[in-house]
This record gives structure tokens, sequence and C-alpha cells, in this order.
């Protein structure tokens, strides 16, 4: 039976809430059993979303009403196995899980400003784990071509989960350094985000706007109350198509 590893349920917007779940990584196939996210109020499930696992990992945003969202909200994750039948319900998760009054009332005020001030950006996770490309070097524990159109460089087949579009405040400011050729600039990307989803270094992030693609290279998490409240993260503009990401490839 497949098992749930890790799930954060957190406020994507005022009614919007993302819902990320890595599962325990194990030889299962996952196309023999059927995923659910169910939304709980009290004991009654009042919505359930069906869900297609990328090797062993999935994000989705549920969509509500303000109305419905109070502490007695919650999610589960639902396994049913095809053949037999047998169901697992793995939760609750909620989205203030961890987190006190305090953390609560701050990460809504953030969220009322993000929704004024914010820009759309779009976050491709890079996949952490999944089957090697063929472009991959073992020796040198590294894809041979960065812009492999399989990988996208990451050297695991597919390289990105699907993207999930947030609001956050961004800022650009131009780091130089020097090399042989003289001062070589590169513009950077800041990104103060919420706590959704998780960020870490490698992921991409598009500014569909301006059609521009930035690679992460630093997150810094503030936590308050044990909860994760914001993150800051740093990026670097990247060459346009110089990363296959998902979308792309598909077209
Ligand atoms: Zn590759």
């Amino acid at each position: 039976m497949i098992s749930v590893d890790s799930v954060d349920v957190s406020f994507v917007d005022y009614d919007k809430i993302g819902i990320e779940c890595e599962l325990v990584k194990s030889n299962e196939n996952l196309d023999d059993y059927s995923f659910y996210v169910q939304r709980i109020h009290g004991e009654d499930v009042i919505a359930e979303i069906t869900v297609t696992p990328t090797e062993f990992y999935f994000n989705v945003v549920d969509y509500l009403h303000t109305y419905h969202i109070n502490d007695d909200m919650y999610y589960s994750i639902r396994v049913v196995n095809k053949d037999t039948a047998e169901e697992k319900i793995f939760g609750p998760y909620s989205p203030y899980t961890g987190a006190g009054n305090i953390a609560k009332e701050i990460i809504r005020k953030k969220l009322i400003q993000l929704r004024t001030m914010g820009t759309t950006i779009r976050i491709y996770k890079k996949m952490l784990t999944g089957v090697r490309c063929e472009c991959w070097d073992p020796v040198l524990n590294k894809s041979l071509r960065s812009n492999c159109p399989i990988c996208g460089g990451t050297g695991i087949v597919r390289g990105y989960y699907d993207p999930i579009d947030i609001k956050a405040s961004l800022s650009h400011k131009f780091s130089v350094s020097a090399d042989k050729r003289g001062d070589l600039e590169q513009k950077m990307l800041q990104v103060r985000m919420l706590n959704f989803p998780l960020m870490r270094q490698d992921d991409v992030i598009e500014l569909p706007k301006f059609k521009e693609i930035y690679r992460v290279s630093d997150v810094s998490r503030t936590t308050f109350q044990e909860a994760v409240i914001s993150q800051t993260v740093q990026a670097a503009l990247v060459p346009a198509n110089s990363i296959k990401l998902p979308k792309e490839r598909e077209q």
C-alpha cells in the first residue's frame, strides 16, 4: 500500500488553498491506485479532488469560498487500490497545522497585501527523484546536456513538476562579478512569498508577463511559532529557452 510521507497545506490566496504531497517512494506502481484530496468540515466531506501523482509527488490548489474557511476545516488524502478496493486515509492536515493564533494572523495579513500588491509568478519545482535520463553521467554526477529536451538538464526524466501560480512581491537587482573577460552582470530576482510552495535551490520561477525565467539560488524562511510564515527567494535570470520546462515540451 502506498503511504504519505509529508504534506504541506497552506493558503495561496484568500480563497485558495494549496496542498502539496510527497508519497513514500517504493516499487509500487502509482497507476494501480486512485488518489483523492478531501476537504472536510467538521465531520463531513464537502469536496473531493482527484489527483494524479508524478513520481510520488503531487500538488493541487483547492478553490473555495472565504466563508467556508474556518478552524474546523481540514484536508485528508484518500488512497484506493484499484484492484482490491482497499483504501487508506491520511490526515487530518490543516492550513494552520503547527501555526498558533499570532502566526495565523500574520499569514492572513500578508495574504491581503499580496492580493493587492503582488505579481503573479509561475513556479516549477525541480523533481528530486524519478527515472534517470540518458544524458546523466554517473561518473561526473551531472547531466551532460544543460538544455536536454527530455529532462531539462536535471538528469531526471521530465525534470520539473507541474507549475504552480502564486502571488508574490518582486524586486530586481544586478549582481556584478568579474571574470577573465571583464565584468559580468547578472540580473537577479528577489521574491518575497508566503509559505506555499516550500522552495528549494534549483527550482525555476517564470514571470509570464515578462517572459523571463529565473533559477533559484538561495532560499531563506521566516518562522514564527514553529510555522513557516514567509520565504525570501533569490534567483538568477537564465536565457530564455535554456531550460526545457514541462509545458514547452508538451506543445
Ligand atoms: Zn536529459
